[in-house]
């Protein structure tokens, strides 16, 4: 970080009230009206602001004792870091003067990126300070990284880059001294020589799969040419804007607003400028598919479109295997595990991160689609947390021991991967004309028999993971509700 030893870094009682004197002081250089700031987000002022309120939050000795905050590995470093970032951003506006309400200023351009460093320390702030709270719970995304991270540096939130490198390369080989430092521009999106678990969760989510990580990392950021790196929606309509004569013209972003998301810009056949983010697919599928559709064409203007095809490798989907026991369950229901729950037409090929739960393809993307537009992500449809990232699944049936090839252990915590090809899926089992109750409707049936649980529920309630007893019992007191039995279920685990 380079200001190690810095005296603002130090964390006492009066650490707010000395963040607070500089934060204002960059707060009162947004105020001249003729900056025009508000035009673009990340807006400098509200981010001020709102790091100021999550300092305050954070510091308040009713929630956290100094004493407390003062051991934290993560809020010494983002002080710090918050301090230095700040006298840059002052120091920019007192180098600049009148300069700086000229938009195509050099200095103007440099407060655009010391903006977007802004933004993210506070994202990263936000996330592992919730509301002032300390999260001690990593909420890394994708499986693999997070069993990485947990094995490597357990429940530390932060480490130096040199750190992060030398564990990162044992699983994963970089050639070049060059290479690490493209890497570093990567990660380090606070640019701090350290890196979070919330900075590598971002990473591990836009360069997926794990286990090609490093080559997609290539293919996407070293080699595309339609890479822009962190930009704003304005920036991009500006590139594409010397392109509308070209329809096909695309470029694709990090998006500042939706970390860990892309977002691609093009020029359609009307020559307007449209920037989507991908729902529920890759970049490098969304890409491919783009290209045959004729709207991913030409990256940058440029008439040569890298064919991504070659180089991507595609990850053997993770296989899940189905139990005996939950095979059971849903023979009893006349259903099967691999059987999409909201559907019940197709087979789960989906699996959502970081709940897990699974469904099929067209249920997955009918219900982004449905929850786009608004702000953030469209919740799980069976548990309501905020869908993060999908992935490619295949569900194995359950095979009787007779007819295995070999014994097969009940569902491990963590399947195995296999690159096997999935194994023909069971014949369709004759189902009654009785639906399976959507997760999240209205007008549950109560189940008929007095006080009897109804199976689907409590087969699709199990699936939530969710202990057969505690499913039982919550059924029951919600009178076959399954909406109401979920809520109390959630209550007592
Ligand atoms: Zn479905
Ligand atoms: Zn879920």
């Amino acid at each position: 970080m380079g200001t190690g030893g810095d005296e603002d870094a130090q964390i006492d009682a009066k650490t707010p009230v000395r963040l607070g004197k500089i934060i204002q002081r960059l707060i009162q250089y947004t105020h001249n009206k003729k900056l025009n700031l508000k035009n673009s987000p990340p807006y400098l002022q509200g981010i001020a602001i709102d790091i100021q309120d999550l300092v305050n939050k954070t510091f308040d000795p009713k929630s956290n004792p100094v004493a407390e905050l003062k051991d934290n590995e993560y809020l010494g470093l983002a002080v710090q870091h918050i301090v230095a970032h700040s006298k840059k951003v002052i120091k920019l506006f007192k180098d600049a003067k009148e300069d700086m309400e000229n938009v195509n200023s050099a200095y103007r351009r440099q407060l655009n990126k010391l903006t977007l460093v802004y933004s993210h320390i506070l994202a990263e702030f936000r996330t592992i300070f919730r509301d002032g709270k300390f999260q001690d719970n990593f909420k890394i995304v994708k499986q693999d990284p997070r069993e990485f991270w947990s094995r490597v540096f357990q429940k530390r939130v932060i480490v130096s880059w040199d750190e992060f490198m030398e564990n990162f390369s044992v699983v994963h080989a970089t050639r070049t001294h060059e290479e690490r430092l493209a890497l570093k521009k990567t990660i380090d999106i606070l640019e701090n020589n350290y890196v979070s678990w919330f900075e590598f969760d971002i990473f591990t989510r836009l360069f997926q799969p794990w286990a090609q990580i490093i080559n997609n990392w290539n293919v996407i950021v070293v080699r595309h040419t339609a890479y822009c790196a962190f930009m704003t929606y304005d920036e991009v309509q500006a590139i594409l804007g010397k392109h509308t004569n070209k329809p096909g013209s695309y470029v694709f972003r990090l998006s500042c607003t939706r970390l860990g998301q892309w977002a691609i810009g093009f020029v359609t056949q009307k020559n307007t400028i449209v920037q989507t983010i991908p729902q529920s697919k890759s970049l490098y599928q969304a890409l491919i598919d783009g290209a045959q559709e004729g709207c991913y064409l030409y990256p940058k203007g440029e008439d040569r479109n890298p064919d991504i095809r070659q180089n991507i490798m595609v990850a053997p989907e993770e296989h899940i295997k189905v139990s005996k026991e939950q095979y059971d369950i849903y023979c009893d229901i006349e259903s099967t595990f691999e059987m999409c729950k909201i559907c019940d037409a197709n087979i789960k090929s989906m699996r959502i991160d970081p709940c897990g739960h699974l469904l099929c393809k067209t249920c997955l993307t009918t219900w982004m689609e449905q929850g786009r537009g608004k702000r953030g992500n469209a919740p799980c449809p069976f548990c309501r947390v905020e869908i993060m990232s999908t992935e490619q699944i295949v569900v194995e049936p359950y095979k009787a021991p007779a007819q295995a090839a070999h014994k097969e252990d009940a569902l491990p915590a963590r399947p195995p991967r296999s690159s096997a090809p999935a194994p023909d899926l069971p014949p369709r089992v004759d189902r009654s004309s009785r639906p399976l109750p959507v997760p999240h409707g209205s007008g549950r049936p109560v189940s008929g028999g007095g006080d009897a649980v109804d199976p689907h529920a409590l087969a699709q309630m199990q699936e939530m993971g969710f202990a057969q007893q505690t499913c039982v019992q919550a059924l029951t007191v919600a009178k076959g509700d399954i909406s109401v039995a979920i809520q109390i279920a959630l209550q007592s685990a």
